[in-house]
Order: C-alpha cells, then sequence, then structure tokens
C-alpha cells in the first residue's frame, strides 16, 4: 500500500509538473506572438508614414534593422527589398499576404523557416500608389521555443521530481502509519480515518465469527481425539496422497511410530507389498480388507476410501487385533476334530468286540472279558460325552449361579465320593488338618467338580501307597485351594500342555486310567469364570501339586 501510494504521489506529480510547463510553454509563445505582432504594426506605422511623404528613395535610406522591408509591385515584382537583391528575387504574387493586401488593403502571414526553429511574420499593406509595402520580422517557432528552454525545463522537471519523490514517501509513510497501528481486538477505540470505521466493525464480526467456528473445531477436533485415543481398534487418517493425517495411540504402538509420522507417506511406513495392493483396491473399489501377522498376534486391517460428494479425499485403515478370535477358530477346529477322534476310537472297540461276539468269535471263557471291554469303553464314552457337555456348558457360561460356598464341606465330599476309588488305588485321600471354616462366594457344583477333578489325577497318577492332600487356607485377600499329590509328576515339557483339551502325557496310562484329556481343561476354565488363577508345580517321580487362588472380593457374589 505504502508502495502504491508513493508510486500514485510520484507519477501525479509529474504530470501536473509537466502540464504546468506546457501550459506555461504556450502562454509565453502566444504572448511572444502577440508581442511581435504589435511591433510589426508599430514598424508599419512608422514606414508607411515615411513612405507617403518621400516614397521610394525614403525605403532606401533606412538603416538595416530587425525588420524586413519590401516594397511589391501591383505586378508581383519587387521594387525594394531591405535584405535581399530584388533582381534575383521571384514574383511575390502568390505570397499570402500579398495577395491579401492587393485584394483587402492589409494581409497578414506567418511561414516557418526552414531550420523549423524560427518562423517569419509578415504584415503587408497596400499604398495609395497601387504597391503594397511588407514589413516583416523572424522570431522564435514553438519547437525552437521548447528547445530554447530545454534546460530550464529540464531543471524544473528534476527538481519537481525529487520533491514528488520525498514528499509521495512522507504522505504514504503518514497515509498507512495510522492503519498499520489499527487496533483489531477493540475497533471502536481507533480515532482515525472514519470511513474504515464500518470495515472495521465488519472485520471485528468476522473476526468475532472465526473465532467462534474455531473454537467449535476445537471441540469437535478434541472429542475426535478422545474417542479415537479411547479406541482399542488402531484408526489411521490418510490424505488422498496417502500421507498420514491422524493416527490414534493403538495405530502408534502397533506401528511403534510416534507423532513424527504426522504428514509422512504411509507407504515409507509399511512397505508391505499387499498393503499397498488392498489400499489401492480400496481407492477404486471403495473397501478391501487383509490380514497381517505381527509378533505372535493377528491383526485385520480394514481399508475404506473416504469421499465428499464424489471425490475421494482420502483413506480410512481400522487395525484390528483378532488373535483371540483366530486362537477361538483355531481351537473350535481342533476341539472338533478331538471330540470326533476320541469319542470314534471307544466305539470301534465296542463295535469289533460286539462283532466278535455276534459271529461267536470268541471261546466262552473269554466272552466275560470281551463283555467288560465293551462295558469299559462304553464307560469310557461316557465320561467323555459328560467332560465335553461340561465344557461347551462352561463355554456358553451357563450354570453361574452363586452362594456362600463352605470349602471343608466341599472337600469332605469329594472326600467321601473318591474314597473307594482311592482303596483301590491304594492310595491315602485326605484333608489338611489345619483347614479352618473357609467360606467363599462361589458356585458350589463348580467348586465341588475343580476338588474332584484335581483329586481323582492325583489318584490316578500316583503309586501304590501313595498319598493326596487337599489344603485350604486364607489370607485377607484371598482363598488357597492345594491338592498335592506324591504321584508319577509331570515333566517340564508337558507341564504347560496337560491343560490343554484332550492333552495326555502318556495316552495309554490315561485310557487305563479312564482319563479323557478334559479334566484339568474344565479345571481352568472353571477356575477363569469363578476369577480365580492356577499354578502347578510338579517333579517328575516326585509328585505333582496344583495350588488355586480365588480373590475374596472378585469370587462372585
Ligand atoms: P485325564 O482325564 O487324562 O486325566 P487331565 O486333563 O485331567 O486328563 O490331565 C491331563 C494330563 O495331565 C493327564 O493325561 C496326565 O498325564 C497329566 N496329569 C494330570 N494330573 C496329574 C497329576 N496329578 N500327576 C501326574 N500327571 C498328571
Amino acid at each position: 500500500m505504502t508502495n502504491k501510494i508513493f508510486r500514485a504521489g510520484v507519477q501525479l506529480s509529474t504530470i501536473v509538473v509537466s502540464l504546468c510547463m506546457i501550459f506555461i510553454l504556450m502562454s509565453l509563445y502566444a504572448y511572444l506572438n502577440r508581442e511581435q505582432e504589435k511591433r510589426l504594426a508599430d514598424e508599419m506605422k512608422f514606414l508607411e508614414a515615411g513612405f507617403q511623404l518621400n516614397g521610394l528613395s525614403y525605403l532606401e535610406t533606412l538603416e538595416e534593422g530587425d525588420f524586413r522591408v519590401t516594397l511589391v509591385h501591383e505586378n508581383g515584382a519587387v521594387l525594394f527589398d531591405s535584405k535581399g537583391d530584388k533582381a534575383v528575387m521571384e514574383n511575390h504574387l502568390n505570397r499570402e499576404e500579398i495577395k491579401n493586401a492587393f485584394l483587402k488593403g492589409i494581409g497578414k502571414s506567418q511561414r516557418t523557416s526552414t531550420t523549423l526553429l524560427q518562423k517569419n511574420t509578415y504584415l503587408a499593406k497596400k499604398q495609395a500608389d497601387g504597391t503594397v509595402l511588407r514589413v516583416s520580422t523572424t522570431t522564435i517557432s514553438p519547437g525552437g521555443l521548447v528547445l530554447a528552454m530545454m534546460t530550464e525545463m529540464a531543471a524544473v522537471l528534476f527538481i519537481s521530481l525529487l520533491l514528488a519523490v520525498f514528499l509521495s514517501s512522507k504522505l504514504a509513510k503518514n497515509i498507512v502509519k495510522p492503519i498499520n497501528s489499527l487496533n483489531l481486538d477493540e475497533t471502536d477505540k481507533n480515532g482515525i480515518y472514519e470511513e474504515l470505521s464500518p470495515l472495521l466493525r465488519k472485520i471485528e464480526k468476522q473476526k468475532k465469527d472465526i473465532e467462534s467456528q474455531i473454537e467449535r473445531i476445537k471441540q469437535k477436533n478434541d472429542e475426535f481425539l478422545q474417542v479415537i485415543g479411547c479406541m482399542h481398534e488402531g484408526l489411521v487418517l490418510l490424505d488422498r496422497e496417502r500421507r498420514i493425517l491422524s493416527m490414534n495411540k493403538a495405530a502408534k504402538q502397533f506401528f511403534s511410530i510416534g507423532e513424527e509420522w504426522i504428514g509422512k507417506d504411509f507407504l515409507y511406513l509399511s512397505r508391505d507389498f499387499k498393503l499397498k495392493e488392498m489400499m489401492d483396491k480400496a481407492e477404486e473399489k471403495g473397501k478391501s480388507k487383509f490380514f497381517m501377522d505381527k509378533g505372535n498376534r493377528k491383526y485385520q486391517l480394514n481399508l475404506s476410501r473416504l469421499l465428499s460428494g464424489e471425490e475421494r479425499i482420502g483413506t480410512a485403515i481400522i487395525i484390528f487385533d483378532v488373535s483371540e478370535r483366530a486362537l477361538a477358530e483355531k481351537s473350535r477346529r481342533e476341539f472338533s476334530a478331538n471330540v470326533s477322534h476320541e469319542l470314534k476310537t471307544p466305539l470301534q472297540s465296542i463295535m469289533g468286540s460286539a462283532e466278535l461276539l455276534e459271529h461267536k468269535l470268541v471261546k466262552k471263557e473269554d466272552e466275560a472279558e470281551f463283555m467288560a471291554k465293551i462295558r469299559a469303553e462304553a464307560g469310557r464314552l461316557l465320561s467323555l460325552i459328560e467332560d465335553i457337555i461340561k465344557l461347551s456348558q462352561l463355554d456358553e457360561g451357563r450354570g453361574l449361579e452363586t452362594e456362600a460356598v463352605k470349602l471343608p464341606e466341599v472337600a469332605e465330599e469329594v472326600l467321601f465320593l473318591l474314597r473307594e476309588k482311592a482303596e483301590k488305588a491304594e492310595v491315602h485321600l485326605k484333608l489338611s488338618e489345619e483347614e479352618k471354616d473357609i467360606i467363599l462366594s462361589g458356585n458350589r457344583a463348580m467348586l465341588t467338580d475343580i476338588i474332584y477333578n484335581l483329586c481323582d489325577n492325583g489318584i490316578k497318577y500316583n503309586k501304590k501307597g501313595g498319598e493326596v492332600c487337599i489344603s485350604l487356607s486364607e489370607t485377607k485377600e484371598e482363598v488357597e485351594i492345594s491338592v498335592k499329590d506324591t504321584g508319577i509328576g509331570i515333566s517340564a515339557e508337558h507341564r504347560d500342555r496337560v491343560f490343554e483339551r484332550f492333552y495326555c502325557v502318556d495316552k495309554s496310562r490315561s485310557k487305563k486310567t479312564g482319563g479323557t484329556g478334559l479334566g484339568l481343561a474344565i479345571v481352568k476354565h472353571t477356575v477363569g469364570l469363578l476369577g480365580g488363577r492356577i499354578e502347578l508345580i510338579s517333579e517328575v517321580d516326585k509328585g505333582t501339586e496344583v495350588i488355586i487362588r480365588f480373590p475374596k472380593e472378585k469370587s462372585l457374589s
């Protein structure tokens, strides 16, 4: 703005000064012209008076001066000329001033000389004897006047230009200074330029509008960041050039990056070819998804094209951790395969024995043994089916009614149920002496199942003369159930796997003892449902201890 005002000031001054000079030159020229004509007329009066008295001889006595005097005959011949040789001079009848003098008595004309810088002014008058007396003088032409004044004009122009530059710069600064120091926060407190008031009021209104809009956008952005920050799923928003616009915490953790990646190209972050392919697909078709393994976890990435009207403005990537789902699907598949296999084996054995009996291919004395085998396999089948039903009920979370359970009572009940089995196996089954009246808020049937399964294993995987001991104890926070045996123990490589469904360390021993491989899986599942945790301590040939801890406040109430 300062520059504009400055330039306008200089231009205006230059134009004004130039126009003034042209006007002065024109006035000066007109004045000179008038003066010249006056002088010619005065001179003519003198000459006429002398010529009338003395005729041509008067003219010949004239001294050479500023004026040129010519006498022309009626026929145009020059009779006298004060500055030229009349003998060589051409006929003057065609000269404008001469022609007019002959016709009207007086004639005037002006002609520019050959140099263009001068001009001749003529005044001719018809005399009483029929001749025409002409007087002329040479003066400066307009071009000559300009040329003559050139230095002065240049000096004036130069000085005016300097002045214009100085004054315009001062003027521009003076005009702009108050505008620059305008207080846009309190527009009513700006005393200068009344004309700016409507503009300032408009600016103030727009400023308020923008401030409230920014506040609203900020609030929305905060809400958005809070929502995406709380999401367990990773969220990445990309612009149409695939640069990262925003990322939530989960996504940053997934890619192990920080805030510095905002604004960078997403494909630098993950050079996974599949991801690029899926991004192209999402941009083209609107949606795409694919799975990605990271560490020992499995993730699903859903890509969606973002549109504003018809125009693509970016891509959203949502990252789901599907490890649990994948694991559950895998174990469901394995479980179904295991169930079919485990059910098939005893059934095939039953079928085989029954066929032999049916076709009387079994000796009379062996028949009883075959029937006992059928009975044992059928029994195994039954316990398998019972266990499977129990597991599926646990999977569904059924039967979780809670009550205050007296744990010593449950332990006594288990002792009673397993006394016979323990006696047969020659294992001493007992409840630790220190037990008190411990009450746990939980599900009685489930707790019975847990202790029963652990004691059953203690008997099954024990040695003759061995021992299984149930201990119950409690602290301020926890209730602890321990089932410890002096049996065969579990080697380190099996310890972590014994809780898997259908996992048996020694298949043939399990078969003999009626094990299904589901007992510990049921225990673990039940403990989990009741909010407890499980610990297994075991040493080969020395024995096994399973400790279960239930938090008092977490136990079901
Ligand atoms: P099962 O019905 O075969 O006993 P479990 O799930 O109860 O199935 O146990 C899984 C496996 O863990 C068993 O096959 C056995 O080899 C081992 N096991 C469980 N409890 C004990 C224990 N107290 N001592 C030694 N091994 C055990």
